[in-house]
């Protein structure tokens, strides 16, 4: 039985996280799981999965959450703040942790999982573009197994000879190929996108996801966080990792070989399969994903990106090539404007030029600490928020 703590539980991830779980009652308990601020559905999610922890973002929601616990008989202990996230995440009682808490609020508690050694199931791909070194350091020095969630990362882990770990070229690998669905505004006119919606940014073709990945996936630059994880975890520079725009989103990503092979992992655009490999592995159990039937599919389209349409894609490859703290000032800068713009504080255009301005203003620096870093990400969201109210 592995016992699995799920560091938000109640978003999109999370949700998917406790559906295939609960297909295998015989392999999984749930130790912990954590919320911000939706509390009525982390009780829901209490009193159907019995977890002996809970954790949510205030002393007055754990309260709401204690009371909403006690009157349906449910037993779940209530915490809430950080302290309380890093200490389910790091408890001898867990065995896996989902690290699925979006932005730069999951980095403690998922580097704590990393620390403590657990198998880290990691969505939160923003913890790594924050500090990849830290975090991969981390992982080595505990003996931690880290399996990515990222749909793209994991079609690339499942398509990479296992026994090479992160000497991809030693294994004869030549590139990664990121595949990106383009998002929302892939052949929209230009001239148009300064007026879109947070609503238009959000609905994405294929996916289904949170609000701020949704709008990075309009943007782009959620494949620009991706590339600096594909970085991190699989040891790839900047000049190994080519994104290719697939609109189709059946293929996951792909790695290619110095002989010539293109390994490729297809599927439903469903996260449960990621999900449910990262669980298993590695066996392999039924995540709930229907198979691919690729003669309803059809056709698969592949094109070059088009960095002047997509200009978070250009930032992030130089935050990468950058290194350092770069990659920390273009995350925070981005979840600044992001929440800006899903605020309707600033246009849809605007949200790559207050990234570019905070990286031509701040330089950055060594991330040779967490409290570098979580520095450098405090004075990039001061100088981001500047920018939009002035
Ligand atoms: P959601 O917005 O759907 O969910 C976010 C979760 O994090 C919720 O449980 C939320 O709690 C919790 N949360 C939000 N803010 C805080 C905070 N300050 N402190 C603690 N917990 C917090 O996001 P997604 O599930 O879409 O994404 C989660 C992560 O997974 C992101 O890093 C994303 O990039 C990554 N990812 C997601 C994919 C997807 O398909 N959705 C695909 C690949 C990666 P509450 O509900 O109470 O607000
Ligand atoms: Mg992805």
């Amino acid at each position: 039985m592995q016992r699995i703590t799920i560091l938000g539980a109640t978003g999109s991830i999370g949700v998917s996280t406790l559906d295939v779980i609960a297909r295998h009652p015989d392999r999984y308990s749930v130790y912990a799981l954590t919320a911000h601020s939706r509390v009525e559905e982390l009780a829901a999610q209490c009193i159907q999965f019995r977890p002996a922890r809970a954790v949510v973002g205030s002393a007055a929601g754990a309260e709401q959450l204690a009371a909403l616990l006690r009157a349906a008989g449910c037993r779940t202990e209530v915490e809430w703040g950080e302290a309380a996230l890093c200490a389910v995440s790091a408890a001898a009682d867990t065995d896996a942790v989902m690290a699925a808490i979006v932005g730069a609020a999951g980095l403690a508690p998922t580097l704590a999982a990393a620390r403590a050694g657990k198998k880290v199931m990691l969505a939160n791909k923003e913890a790594l573009v924050m500090s990849g070194q830290l975090f991969m350091d981390a992982v080595a020095a505990s003996g931690a197994v880290l399996l990515p969630i990222d749909s793209e990362h994991n079609a690339i882990f499942q398509c990479l000879p296992q026994h090479y770990g992160r000497a991809p070229a030693a294994a004869g690998v030549t590139k990664v190929l990121l595949t990106a669905s383009g998002g929302p505004f892939l052949k929209r006119d230009v001239a148009t996108l300064e007026n879109v919606t947070p609503d238009e940014a959000c609905k994405h073709p294929k996916w289904v996801m949170g609000r701020k990945i949704s709008v990075d996936s309009a943007t782009m630059m959620n494949k620009g966080l991706e590339v600096i994880e594909a970085h991190w975890l699989f040891g790839a520079s900047a000049e190994q990792i080519e994104v290719v725009i697939h609109p189709q989103s059946v293929v996951h990503s792909m790695v290619s070989y110095n002989d010539g092979s293109v390994l490729a992992e297809l599927g439903n655009p469903d996260m449960r399969t990621p999900i449910a490999h990262a669980l298993a592995y590695p066996e392999r159990i039924a995540s709930g994903v229907a198979q691919l039937d690729l003669t309803q599919v059809g056709t698969l389209q592949f094109e070059k990106p088009d960095f002047a349409r997509f200009p978070c894609l250009a930032l992030a490859f130089d935050a990468l090539r950058a290194g350092g703290t770069a990659p920390a000032l273009l995350n925070a800068a981005n979840e600044v404007a992001v929440q800006a713009f899903l605020d309707e504080r600033i246009g849809f255009r605007r949200i790559d030029r207050v990234i570019a301005q905070v990286m031509d203003e701040l330089p950055h620096g060594a991330a040779s600490s967490i409290e570098a870093v979580m520095a450098q990400d405090a004075l990039a969201r001061s100088a981001a928020e500047r920018i939009i109210s002035g």
